[in-house]
């Protein structure tokens, strides 16, 4: 029941736009209201008091609001149905203040007019329309003076509503403006915060000297292809490498050419690879690169071709560089330390047959 009436109330509206959602509720909530006090004066006035031009006036304005509100629910479009309201109770207003001439305090209900189109239009389109709204009613009262009111109205009840009407119209403007500032703030802090999200997690999955992926969201990769691999027997390899005495690279020409090396050889590995391919720095001078629907034949000649492209590449100081590789390819029921281990031991067979060579595990037929 309390879910029917929420949805009913904010239109389904989803829950992270809170400004349409407020709005929506409002509009809902206003022209409901209005609906039935529309409708009970109507009655009253034809009924009770015998006011024939009241009543119809009051009954077309229910009327207006009802197809307002049933607008608002059958299409959805919150605007149109607020612009209907505002129009309705614009023409509403004048003609029942010209009509009524503040007998029984009439005027006071021109007071909504303010509350309805600065709350539900917005604060700059709304003060407007009030403006335009209060000079024709301030014009027609100063013209009463004497007259309306059965000859009551004088220049201070005259002063006294003008005041009062501008008063209210300055609070609920104020209040507008405050709270439309408030969540423009809170929507650009929410902006920024999804940036800095973003940038974690983009930090968080990546190596800072290479930016390929790092060795947690290279783990993840693998989980997730082992489970896509069982679900839909599909498969992938592994290519891991390791660079060729890297070690006396770093000690003959320092750390910093030795970084320069491994940024050259990042940027080999994204110019081979596809964006499919996910590739990694595995460890300090390791790289982990996984081949999505790759056999290890396909693989192979993928490690072939970057082995190549390592060795002839150019690098400071004309140093010569080389890696060894290992590849695999998924078998059903190993787990990720199982693959990775099976790449890891063929780059160990590649270091052992002399380096900067491609060796393939051998799969048990
Ligand atoms: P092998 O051919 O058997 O792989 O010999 P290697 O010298 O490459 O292997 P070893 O494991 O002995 O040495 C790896 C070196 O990699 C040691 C370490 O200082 C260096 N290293 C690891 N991470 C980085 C890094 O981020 N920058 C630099 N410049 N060197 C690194
Ligand atoms: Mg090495
Ligand atoms: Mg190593």
């Amino acid at each position: 029941m309390r879910n029917t009436l929420y949805r009913f109330m904010t239109l389904g509206k989803a829950t992270d736009d809170l400004a349409t959602l407020r709005t929506a509720m409002m509009a809902n909530a206003f022209l409901l209201i209005s609906i039935i006090a529309f409708s009970i004066f109507s009655y009253v006035n034809l009924a009770l008091f015998s006011a024939p031009l009241l009543g119809v006036l009051d009954g077309v304005a229910a009327v207006i609001s009802t197809i307002a509100l049933i607008d608002l629910h059958l299409n959805r479009a919150l605007n149109r149905a607020i612009y209907i309201g505002s129009a309705n109770f614009f023409f509403f207003f004048i003609t029942f203040a010209h009509t009524n001439q503040n007998s029984d305090f009439g005027l006071i209900w021109t007071i909504f007019f303010p509350i309805f189109v600065i709350t539900l239009i917005g604060h700059k389109k709304g003060i407007l329309l009030t403006a335009v709204f209060y000079a024709i009613i301030f014009t027609m009262a100063f013209q009463g003076i004497g007259n309306w009111d059965e000859g009551l109205w004088n220049l201070r009840s005259y002063l006294r509503f003008c005041i009062a009407s501008l008063v209210l119209t300055y609070v609920v403007y104020v209040y507008e403006a405050a709270l439309f500032r408030s969540s423009t703030e809170l929507a650009k802090t929410r902006e920024q915060e999804a940036k800095y999200l973003e940038e974690l997690h983009r930090l968080s999955a990546t190596d800072p000297l290479t930016s390929l992926y790092n060795r947690r969201k290279m783990d993840d990769v693998i989980q997730e292809h082992i489970r896509q691999s069982q679900r839909y027997q599909s498969t992938f390899s592994l290519i891991m490498f390791d660079i060729d005495d890297f070690k006396m690279i770093n000690d003959r020409y320092g750390h910093n050419i030795g970084d320069q090396v491994l940024i050259n050889i990042s940027d080999i590995v994204k110019q081979t690879f596809r964006q499919t391919d996910y590739s990694s720095r595995w460890g300090g001078e390791e790289f982990l690169i996984l081949l999505p629907k790759t056999s290890l034949h396909e693989a192979f000649h993928l490690a072939e071709k970057i082995r190549l492209k390592i060795e002839e590449n150019n690098y400071p100081n004309h140093l010569q560089v080389s890696c060894s590789f290992g590849v695999a390819e998924y078998r059903e029921g190993l787990n990720e330390t199982e693959i990775v281990e099976l790449a890891d031991n063929a780059l160990y067979a590649a270091k052992r047959s002399g380096k900067n060579c491609v060796i393939r595990d051998t799969p048990i037929l």
